[in-house]
């Protein structure tokens, strides 16, 4: 695709006048003209003018890449001035002339000269009156009369949407939509059909579907009189489009040009094959098209505006599936606030960015960041967001802000990250120096309480409110099967529960990629026989307990089976080290002696001889298996139990994935694997029955990675544990990098967080590493990522890269994985993104 040099708008207009379609005279700077503008070199403005009427205003307006990147607003009417206005009087009256340049002289005040709003807004006039007032502002204001030459009034005009562009607040405003940091501006100069006049002359605004919904709607507003976008905010006196029983339309009021107006839409759509939202012009009973850019969408909009244009042929599907932004679909995916659930509400704001989200309140992006380390979700409650928070957010579940609108930092950001968010709820009380919320009632909050804030209503809700999982329309179920023939990279979901299991495969997940055993053990009826286990002083002790704990394991498995229905699930045994499971305060020492049946001394005696100094590199894992290899007997027991329970006649078959976490030598795959098959041969005895299973490696230490060729040969799979491989990379702790993460990442020593975003040059080395000798080793292995970076599409790019078999990423994340992985096939096979509009 060639570099794009004149930004969307005036490729689009380049587009509608090949079209034969009436745009006034229209022409295009170029990003590196404007870049030269704002470096104080001016194009050949006696050339610039001279390619338009003599006399004829005209309007300046923003070309960006990408319309939502923003940019300056537009300036209609240049070139009006004393002259011109006594000329015009004639031809359109003296207030509609006056109009016009009263509007030109604000505009140009305020966004050219720079002089203070306000002295405008007090004018109140309008019409000859309110221009002679703001003239006499301006010139004392500005110290200068209202400059009257059309050249000089363009150079103006031009010179500051250049520099404005490459200021600084505009640049981190955009780069917060995704904008590279070099973004250009390109600028469209065109003639205008002012809409003012005599005869039926006006403007307005029209697309031909709902920005919400995405469904064909004939929207907008015309405005008999007016310019830009007036129709839009002109209230009562505003048109419909098409006859309307709400009240009066163009359709009735100019059928013609109506008419007309429909028939573009239509071509516009189909040969521009995008949804278009265009503004128009009549003048004097002649329709003129100005401008046309994507139509502004929630992202369900734009997921059936793609799926239409590709059942109506306009595009292919592949271009459907190319043209919707994968992060961006996690918004559909978030859950709701379940309809009858109990809401006790503490504070109302605007809903900026839907979906329910419940967490610890946080008041800072740093501690936001500490607080996901930890794996705590938390709200970040914020006065207001600025981009140094954008990290934070990130971080955060959702966000709740003081000040603010729909348009607010915080409210763009959570809308593109998909992020729950409420904002300008002012009516809580802030304080963010004692970190309280306090809500209207008095109820205080401090940070670490639980809230809900709802997205969707703009609630703020006490506690954790129940919810129900987001319900996903046709246009999405269309779309994401097209995404998934496209695919060649499968996807599975991270899932510990049968409700996360549930919730992966509402989400097409292809089955589970890695199930971690031991949140299965926190419940409270699984605690004590646990922590049995953990002080049993003999094997036998050891077994008794166990053998409590073995249907539980054996329920769970079974349930988990069934739920997949024979879909491949990767089961890692047991991880954590034992301390984990023993309480810590005197409280919960004393209700482990009472259990136990031994003095609270020998109890604390023993839970801090667990205690390690580091248990990140402690006891954990496979190292578990070696030595205390009773809790490996019973997990692959229960799995294998279940296997034989959960298969049914004619259905197919189960066959369980084992997989052993931490491992760092061949040996410990050597030892481990003879164990789960001396288990696995007991049970077939036992049962009568037989089974197969997949044993496989959790390469997440370095050292499995730069070993793989000697371990693979033991293994069925290998899956990479992204999560404490970058833990050991680094030498940076997944618990508390938090706290200098920030720094690290503003300081550019690291690019991203690398437990966000795979770090593709150290970790991926590894990776690369280990996929390829693995391979090499063991031709037939199964290669996957099962760290947290399986759900992110820049990951996923990579590990598509080095030949893996599936990413395996948390339920909800599976939907952008499919989206993700399905591009990056498109793109390999020459399918181009959407031309950008
Ligand atoms: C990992 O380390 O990448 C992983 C998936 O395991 P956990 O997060 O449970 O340590
Ligand atoms: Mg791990």
């Amino acid at each position: 695709m060639s570099p794009p040099t004149h930004g969307s708008r005036a490729k689009c207009l380049q587009r509608l006048v090949r079209l034969s379609l009436p745009v006034p005279r229209t022409v295009a700077l170029s990003f590196d003209t404007v870049h030269t503008i704002a470096q104080g070199q001016l194009p050949d403005m006696p050339a610039l003018i001279a390619a338009f009427d003599p006399g004829a205003l005209l309007c300046v307006r923003p070309s960006s890449q990408e319309t939502d990147w923003g940019g300056p607003g537009a300036i209609l009417n240049i070139g009006m001035n004393d002259a011109r206005l006594a000329s015009l009087a004639e031809d359109i009256g003296a207030e509609a002339a006056a109009g016009l340049y009263l509007r030109f002289v604000e505009a140009y005040a305020v966004h050219v000269a720079r002089l203070d709003p306000d002295l405008f807004d007090e004018i109140g006039e309008s019409g000859a009156k309110g221009l002679a007032r703001a003239l006499a502002a301006y010139e004392e204001e500005a110290e200068e009369p209202f400059p009257q030459d059309p050249q000089r009034q363009l150079a103006e005009v031009l010179r500051s949407m250049a520099r404005a562009w490459e200021g600084t607040t505009a640049r981190l405003l955009r780069q917060a939509r995704g904008a590279p940091v070099d973004a250009g501006l390109g600028l469209v100069v065109q003639e205008m059909a002012p809409g003012l006049g005599r005869g039926e002359c006006g403007s307005g605004v029209l697309q031909l579907v709902d920005s919400q919904t995405g469904l064909p709607q004939i929207t907008g507003r015309y405005l008999s009189q007016s310019q830009g976008r007036e129709a839009l905010t002109g209230g009562a006196d505003s048109l419909y489009l098409e006859r309307d029983p709400r009240g009066r339309s163009l359709e009735e009021a100019a059928p013609e040009a109506f008419a007309l107006l429909k028939d573009y839409a239509g071509v516009m759509r189909r040969r521009l094959r995008a949804e278009m939202q265009i503004e128009f012009t009549i003048q004097n009973g002649t329709l003129h098209i100005l401008d046309g850019v994507l139509v502004p969408r929630s992202t369900r909009a734009a997921l059936r505006i793609a799926v239409r244009l590709a059942e109506d042929g306009i595009i292919t599907p592949e271009e459907a599936v190319m043209r919707i932004e994968p992060r961006a679909v996690s918004e559909l995916l978030h859950r709701q606030i379940a309809p009858g659930a109990a809401r006790s509400v503490i504070g109302r704001g605007i809903a900026a960015s839907p979906g329910a989200a419940t967490g610890r309140i946080v008041f800072s992006a740093a501690e936001a960041l500490a607080s996901t380390a930890r794996n705590e979700p938390c709200i970040l409650v914020r006065r207001e967001t600025s981009p140094e928070d954008v990290r934070g957010m990130h971080a955060a579940v959702g966000v709740l802000t003081e000040r603010g609108g729909m348009t607010s930092h915080a409210a763009v950001i959570g809308r593109g990250l998909g992020l729950p968010c409420v904002v300008g709820a002012a009516r809580l009380r802030f304080n963010l120096q004692r970190k309280t919320l306090t809500s209207e009632r008095g109820q205080v909050f401090r940070e670490g309480d639980v809230i809900t804030i709802d997205g969707t209503s703009g609630d703020v809700l006490e506690g954790s409110p129940a919810t129900v999982e987001a319900a996903l329309d046709e246009a999405f179920h269309v779309l994401m099967g097209w995404a998934d023939a496209a695919r060649d990279i499968a996807i599975r979901a991270n899932a510990d529960t049968p409700k996360d299991a549930a919730t992966a495969r509402n989400f097409a997940a292809q089955g589970i990629g890695l199930c971690r055993t031991e949140h299965m053990f926190f419940e409270a009826d699984r605690l004590t026989p646990m922590r049995e286990m953990i002080f049993a002083d003999t094997p036998k002790d050891r077994q008794a307990a166990l053998a409590i704990l073995l249907p539980m394991q054996r329920k769970d498995f079974t349930e988990l089976f069934r739920i997949m229905e024979g879909m491949p699930v990767c089961i890692r045994l047991f991880d954590p080290p034992l301390h984990e499971f023993l309480p810590t305060d005197r409280h919960g020492l004393r209700d482990l002696a009472e259990a136990l049946d031994l003095p609270v001394s020998d109890v604390t005696r023993r839970v801090q001889s667990l205690g390690e100094y580091n248990p990140m590199l402690g006891l954990r894992g496979v190292r578990l298996g070696i030595t205390v290899p009773e809790i490996y007997d019973m997990q692959a027991r229960a799995i294998f139990e279940a296997t034989l329970d959960a298969s049914r006649e004619g259905a197919p078959p189960v066959v369980p994935e084992i997989m052993l976490p931490l491992v760092s030598a061949k040996r410990e795959v050597e030892l481990l694997r003879g164990r789960i098959e001396a288990v696995a041969t007991a049970v077939r005895t036992e049962r009568g029955r037989d089974f197969t299973f997949r044993l496989g490696v959790m390469a997440e230490t370095p050292r499995a990675c730069l070993r793989a060729a000697e371990i693979a040969p033991f293994a069925h799979f290998l899956s990479f544990g992204t999560n404490d491989l970058t833990q050991m990379t680094y030498g940076l702790s997944r618990d508390d990098a938090g706290r200098f993460m920030s720094d690290y990442v503003s300081q550019g020593v690291f690019n991203e967080d690398p437990f966000h975003v795979l770090d593709t040059d150290g970790v991926g080395e590894l990776l690369a590493i280990g996929a390829e000798r693995s391979r090499a080793a063991n031709p037939g292995i199964t290669l996957s990522i099962c760290g947290e970076h399986g759900g992110n599409p820049d990951s996923i790019a990579f590990c598509r890269d080095v030949g893996m078999d599936y990413v395996s990423c948390s339920s909800f994340r599976v939907p952008v994985a499919r989206l993700a992985a399905a591009q990056l096939a498109l793109r390999a096979k020459g399918v181009k993104l959407p031309p950008k509009l």
